[in-house]
């Protein structure tokens, strides 16, 4: 199939009639089928529903982010949000139908047993009792997101969005980095009551769907929503356990450097983003000119990422441009009815873009190369696994740098690093907060902030907000789409962060195996679990013993640290 071009890409607006309509129709080929052949086509079936049906979800949110202001797109999407769980409920039938089949056994050869697991997983995450819980849910995210988006933030009399603004964190005056970030917290801090509001919402539906399921609390459904199928609870503790012992230190350290370089006898909050005296290392062109070397960076790099990148951008696949009632973050989403990906950025002028077109590429490469996958469950891993796809490219793209930041590209790629190895802190501090937020979901906003400087004081302990009011008494979190939009997503990073980090070992040592085996694991898509997928791109999964410590001693001796 030909490709078109994204304004003409559209997917039809289901109907809760019709649609139960269509899936009546497939239970009953399912029902029907009496043989192999006509099992795998009741199955062709299913998933060509399906990836109509994500095709116009996809379609509709991202229209809605790329313009959080428009009518027509605020209830469209808020029109999507209210017939999910309808939709949801109608696969849910499909997928206990299959559970339940006498023919588990052939469907599992034909698919492998990793489809199994994610679908009972997803069973027991829905139940009709909770489908309205499921759209305020919805409706309280679409707020955050359009509450954020709304920021009008006016630092030295020009108005900025939260991507703009943030480009002065970089900056190489220290007041410049101070005012603005004071700009952007006491915009928090006049928000405080409609976030706190929309977050003890969202903590007490969750609780509450949580409970009508017949869980004790939130912890163990946000896993199961997540899909986690190979790990759990205490997995994960242990692994947060070992970036406190193991990586909090030499964090430390490369704080107290940063502070020296910085020539500054106290690091604060806001010179924690800028790295060298001499300023941190900018893309030396605009939106246009880092286009043009991404797909020169990508050509050179072979293997089907530069076709793959020039039909992004023949497509206007890519909507990169920061703008006023755009949603912020980066994010990369499928159009499997299209086979192809978007992604979704806000340019600011800041290293940060070049990592669009490594991080968010990765992504879109993987689901890409995936778009011919058996089951359409497979088109995506898990979050933790598509994360090594978007991590490991950062690291697998080092060599061409050059493009980006000429002589600075040595500077950025120990930046990069250090940056790397300083997030596995505050990954863990995320995902180790939310544990305790949803244990204690009576708990006041003061109760929550608590818990926050509670993980600044274990994972963070170099961190000085000075006079950021709102965050020095615990707000910080709030900054973080991910508690309000993804609960428990953000431990993902941290894993996948340790795997792609073996990837950069692996690729200093042996490129052209790496990348070969980088490539192999997009294309796999989600057809394995976690830790089956690592281990199959000969990688250690994070939960064996001495891997993390393993790659973060050679990332500190990199940086001529150690702990
Ligand atoms: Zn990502």
């Amino acid at each position: 199939m030909s490709v078109p071009s994204f304004e003409s890409m559209s997917a039809p607006t289901p109907t809760p009639e019709g649609a139960k309509e269509e899936y009546n129709a497939l239970y009953a080929s399912w029902r029907r089928a009496k043989t192999r052949g006509e099992r795998l086509q009741a199955i062709r079936q299913w998933d060509q529903i399906r990836r109509s049906l994500d095709t116009w979800q996809a379609l509709t949110h991202l229209r809605f982010n790329q313009d959080t202001q428009n009518e027509d797109h605020k209830s469209a999407r808020a029109y999507c949000d209210e017939i999910r769980p309808k939709l949801m409920e109608l696969d849910v039938t499909m997928k206990r139908e299959l559970l339940a089949s006498p023919h588990r056994s052939e469907l599992e050869q034909e698919f492998g047993t990793q489809a199994f697991a994610l679908w009972q997983s997803d069973i027991k995450t829905y139940d009709p009792k909770i489908a309205e819980d499921l759209v305020k849910e919805a409706n309280l995210q679409a707020e955050f997101i359009q509450l954020l988006a709304s920021a009008e933030l006016e630092f030295r009399g020009v108005k900025y969005n939260m991507s703009g603004l943030k480009q002065f964190a970089e900056d190489r005056d220290r007041a410049v980095r101070h005012d603005s970030i004071r700009v952007l917290w006491r915009w928090f801090d006049a928000q405080r009551e409609s976030l706190d509001r929309i977050f003890d919402d969202l903590v007490r539906l969750r609780h509450g769907m949580a409970r009508k399921l017949g869980f004790e609390d939130f912890v163990p459904l946000g896993y199961l929503r997540m899909n986690r199928v190979d790990y759990g609870r205490a997995d994960v503790e242990r692994f947060r356990n070992e970036v406190r012992d193991r990586v909090v230190p030499l964090c430390e350290k490369l704080r107290k450097r940063q502070a020296r370089r910085l020539g500054l006898s106290e690091l604060c909050y806001w010179d924690e983003s800028l790295h060298d005296a001499t300023g941190n290392p900018r893309p030396r062109g605009d939106h246009d000119w880092m286009l043009a070397r991404a797909r020169e960076m990508f050509d050179q790099l072979g293997r089907d990422t530069g076709e793959f990148f020039r039909l992004l951008c023949d497509r206007n696949l890519l909507d990169l441009k920061s703008r006023q009632g755009k949603a912020g973050g980066g994010f990369c989403t499928a159009l499997p009815a299209y086979g192809v990906p978007f992604i979704f950025a806000n340019f600011n002028g800041t290293r940060g873009d070049v990592e669009v077109f490594t991080h968010e590429a990765g992504h879109a490469f993987q689901s890409w190369m995936s778009r011919n996958v058996k089951l359409h469950d497979y088109l995506w891993p898990t979050t933790e696994s598509c994360e090594i796809h978007s991590m490991s490219l950062e690291f697998l793209t080092w060599p061409y740098m050059e493009m980006f930041f000429g002589e600075q590209a040595a500077g950025f790629r120990d930046m990069h690093l250090a940056d790397r190895l300083l997030f596995l802190p505050y990954g863990v501090a995320v995902d180790h907060f939310q544990h305790l937020v949803y244990q204690r979901p009576e708990a006041s906003p003061e109760e929550r902030n608590r818990m926050w400087q509670e993980m600044e004081r274990i994972y963070l302990p170099w961190r000085n907000y000075g006079d950021l009011e709102r965050a020095a008494r615990g707000g910080f979190w709030q900054q973080q789409r991910h508690i309000y939009l993804m609960p428990f997503y953000y431990i993902d990073y941290t894993l996948a962060l340790t795997c792609a980090l073996q990837f950069w070992v692996r690729a200093e040592e042996e490129r052209e195996v790496a990348l070969a085996d980088y490539v192999r694991l997009c294309s796999r898509g989600g057809e394995a679990p976690f830790q089956e997928l690592a281990r199959s791109a000969g990688l250690v999964s994070p939960f064996e013993e001495e891997c993390l410590a393993a790659v973060v001693r050679q990332a500190g001796e990199r940086l001529g640290v150690s702990s």
